[in-house]
């Protein structure tokens, strides 16, 4: 198996990284290759699929070309300063081109333990490796930045966290692993040299228009993109629940996995991570978060500019311009979602009274716009089709805005299935997947599961068990890091 690899992280200077090789494992098995993204990326899928497959995934095989590394980041985690940071639990294997001329990190996760590991083992269960492959799946269909799931295995080993559990290791790929973490790391040591070489490197990756500008283009340039990022993770009912400056990424990918969830019942205040205990990253609270790591983000770059005045103040006006370029983007989804061409000024009143009678009714966030493009293009039964009364007196606001829009009502109709998806990685269906594959090694369910969450718009009767919102009983209301 050849696979062409092109490592432009390596060089960076010696310092970024550490060279590691990965900790061999007993006995490797995969459990699932996503087939369209090694065939995008030059992989063979019955390759991957196959015991010499299983041995790459785990890292026992180490390609030609592949030059492992882990890399060096520090970051702020609830909102204080952690000191280094780092790859602990995962190895980049190395850099590959697509199909498209698109450069991507290949990186294995849970693979061994690394420098920065400090008292960890390097390892990651089953149940956290399956979660990611399946949230981080849903996310590409339902058109999100973020990264990518190529192939998930098992060890054969256990780990041993509260419980000794089976160990899984995931093979990652993303358009670039360097967070503002990785910024801040050398900006905190006076690493001016370090944080410029980054910068360009990051430009010459991932923002390649503005070679030759200044930091501030940088800056503004990923401010737009998270300001992008975050508006469709607020769209889609999304919380990501950890978003530490560790896990933003410049490229503008959502990343981390961990005790991210997808909201029910629409609540700004919801959170699902058993570590967030005052909630820093509620759902409504991660545009702010994302403004304030933004700030991290400035200062760092700004450590090397030898603090020109002129250029400080530039970058506070980026940050302070983050709330309008993510309420613009925002809007322009809501917009979508409700099957207007565009938005006009009277149309926040619109947004948020709907948005305040989905809090009072506890409505499910996905499920509302599910039923409201049902009132516009009728596709489901009965089960998912009832909008509660008190929605009336809105519903009718919404529809004389409609009439007067400038989308015809099949372009309305379009726009609203497009904009609103059936299929969420709900809580309470990753929880019951996994349950089955870590707990009894039945891996159908999740299987499933993949399949259902990458069709996300295209309602089908047959999966409808998927579509609805967990009963009183299923409700799972805590998750946890892996
Ligand atoms: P996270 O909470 O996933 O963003 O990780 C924060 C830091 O903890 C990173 O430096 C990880 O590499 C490290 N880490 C998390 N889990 C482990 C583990 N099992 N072994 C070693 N390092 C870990
Ligand atoms: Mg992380
Ligand atoms: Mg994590």
């Amino acid at each position: 198996m050849k696979v062409r690899f092109d490592n432009s992280y390596l060089a960076l200077p010696e310092r970024f990284y550490s060279r590691v090789s990965p900790e061999p494992v007993a006995s490797p098995e995969v459990v699932r290759v996503n087939t369209s993204l090694a065939e995008q990326l030059g992989f063979d899928p019955d390759w991957l699929d196959s015991p010499e497959g299983a041995e790459f995934a785990v890292g026992n095989r180490v390609l030609d070309g592949s030059e492992p590394i882990a890399t060096v980041y520090g970051g702020h985690q609830f909102g204080n300063w952690a000191g280094r940071l780092g790859d602990g639990r995962a190895l980049l294997l190395g850099e590959v081109i697509d199909r498209d001329g698109q450069r991507f990190d290949v990186q294995l996760k849970g693979s061994g333990r690394t420098p920065y590991s400090r008292r960890g083992d390097g390892r990651a269960p089953l149940g956290p490796v399956l979660r990611e492959y399946l949230v981080s799946e849903a996310m590409a269909a339902l058109g999100i930045p973020t990264t990518r799931s190529l192939v998930a295995a098992t060890t054969g080993e256990s780990v041993r966290r509260e419980t000794i559990l089976p160990g899984g290791v995931l093979v990652r790929v993303a358009k670039s692993h360097i967070r503002i973490g990785t910024f801040e790391w050398f900006a905190s040591r006076g690493d001016t040299d370090a944080v410029e070489l980054l910068a360009e490197h990051v430009v010459a990756r991932h923002y390649p228009k503005l070679e030759g500008g200044s930091v501030v283009d940088l800056l503004r340039a990923v401010a737009e993109r998270q300001a992008r990022l975050v508006a469709q993770w607020m769209l889609v009912g999304f919380i990501h629940g950890v978003m530490n400056t560790d896990n933003m990424l410049l490229s503008g990918e959502t990343i981390d996995y961990g005790p991210c969830a997808f909201m029910n019942a629409y609540d700004p205040s919801t959170v699902f991570s058993s570590i967030d205990r005052h909630g820093r990253y509620a759902y409504g609270n991660q545009p702010k978060i994302a403004q304030w790591n933004l700030s991290r983000l400035a200062q760092a770059l700004l450590a090397s500019t030898e603090r020109d005045e002129a250029i400080v103040s530039q970058a506070q006006d980026v940050v302070d311009a983050f709330p309008q370029m993510f309420q613009d983007a925002w809007a322009a989804g809501m917009a979508q979602k409700l099957g207007l061409s565009e938005v006009r000024e009277e149309d926040w009143a619109l947004f948020t009274d709907l948005l305040e009678l989905m809090y009072v009714d506890e409505s499910d966030y996905t499920l509302t716009f599910v039923r409201l493009t049902e009132l516009v293009e009728p596709r489901f039964d009965s089960e998912l089709s009832a909008l509660p009364d008190a929605f009336g007196p809105w519903v009718e606001r919404w529809q004389a805005r409609r009439d007067d829009d400038a989308a015809t009502l099949p372009e309305q109709a379009e726009l609203m299935v497009r904009a609103n998806p059936v299929f969420i990685p709900r809580n309470h269906l990753v929880e019951e997947a996994l349950d089955a594959a870590v707990g009894e090694g039945d891996f159908s369910r999740f299987h499933q599961l993949v399949e259902v969450l990458a069709d996300p718009y295209a309602y089908d009767a047959s999966h409808s068990e998927f579509a609805l919102p967990p009963g009183p009983d299923e409700q799972v209301h805590v998750t946890f890091c892996g």
